[in-house]
């Protein structure tokens, strides 16, 4: 397939077609060959005009909380009401360990085989960022496709919770009713990315539920999250939501599409919508400008070469670590070298 068959089966192919195509795509805008890099830039290109129409959404939770569960729940609702769902995955464990938490094939078996469903796991290598960047990339292909929901699950470990969140239009977290589970949550800082909070399993111990609501929606107000007006996160409007539901049963399923659908109302009419997602792409290209340049550098030969002699002279206390620092951004041409 050329890249121009795939756009052609993307944009308009019959299902099966425009699968294959979709799947196609991604695998050309995962691959490390430099001419698939190329193509898959071209491809984006084209594919840009046709992307952003969807409703993007975060969401993050330990293991067993019950994620693929309630997306399965969810999704199957969505499609209930007419929409495509598109469900990408950034696992964070195979960027460190090679392993997977959520890579096995049995998650989600109803809407996996939905044909309004399309369903991709985490891209199993690279850094946390390169990983992150092809399921951006994944999630125009699955707008360009036209799925108007794309969901966004992360394993509540590592930063992957802020990759998501900040390719997302809303960041959902999950949590168990049990006591504690939300003080891990807010050391990590993960709390306060959250647009809302779902307390999942409430079907076990309602009580348990409700005073977990009680203690995250107190918690949510002394983090004060609104109070920076540059971070595209902060919005005066929307105070983050915490909800019970029962993923297993799908009680609350409506309850939560209900504030989803508000907060997407409110964020259109106030601005921050659009804005959020401006940040997000301006956000994403310094990130890829940064890990380009680091790239660049380590392996530029002049780099290569100085280094260890550099290293070595930093480390006797012969060279200011900042001068030695100028002295190798030098061999990057368009930085001066130090006086
Ligand atoms: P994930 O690791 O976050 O994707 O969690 P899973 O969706 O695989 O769920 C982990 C376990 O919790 C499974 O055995 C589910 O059946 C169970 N589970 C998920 N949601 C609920 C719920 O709302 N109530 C109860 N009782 N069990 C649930």
């Amino acid at each position: 397939m050329t890249p121009e068959s795939v756009q052609v089966g993307l944009l308009g192919g019959e299902s099966l077609t425009q699968r294959r195509a979709i799947a196609k795509a991604i695998t050309l805008l995962e691959s490390t060959r430099a001419d698939h890099r190329a193509q898959g830039d071209v491809l984006l290109t084209a594919l840009l005009p046709h992307t952003g129409k969807s409703l993007r959404l975060g969401i993050s939770g330990v293991p067993g909380v019950g994620k693929s569960t309630f997306i399965e729940a969810l999704g199957l609702y969505l499609i209930d009401q007419g929409h495509r769902v598109a469900v990408l995955t950034i696992d964070p464990s195979s960027s460190v360990s090679g392993g997977s938490i959520l890579g096995d094939k049995t998650r989600m078996e109803k809407l996996s085989m939905h044909e309004k469903a399309f369903i991709r796991p985490s891209p199993s290598s690279g850094t946390l960022g390169g990983v992150a960047e092809k399921t951006r990339e994944a999630m125009l292909v699955c707008e360009a496709a036209g799925y108007d929901i794309v969901i966004v699950e992360t394993v509540g470990v590592g930063q992957s919770e802020t990759a998501v969140q900040g390719m997302t239009d809303m960041f959902v977290l999950m949590q168990l009713p049990n006591a504690g589970d939300d003080l891990q949550a807010i050391k990590k800082g993960v709390m306060e990315l959250a647009d809302l909070v779902v307390i999942n399993k409430a079907d076990i111990d309602a009580d348990a539920a409700t005073r977990a609501q009680a203690m995250i929606t107190s918690s949510l107000r002394l983090l004060g999250m609104h109070g920076n007006p540059n971070d595209p996160h902060s919005d005066k409007h929307w105070q983050p939501k915490v909800m019970s539901l029962s993923a297993l049963h799908g009680t609350g399923v409506d309850a939560f599409w209900a504030a989803v659908s508000e907060f997407k109302t409110l964020q259109t009419a106030n601005g921050f919508f659009n804005t959020r997602r401006q940040n997000q792409s301006l956000a994403w290209m310094w990130e890829r400008i940064d890990a380009g340049l680091k790239h660049a550098f380590k392996h530029n030969p002049a780099v290569r070469e100085a280094l260890p002699r550099l290293t070595a002279a930093v480390q006797a206390g012969e060279l200011a670590a900042s001068t030695a620092a100028r002295n190798l951004l030098s061999a990057l041409e368009f930085i001066a070298p130090a006086a």
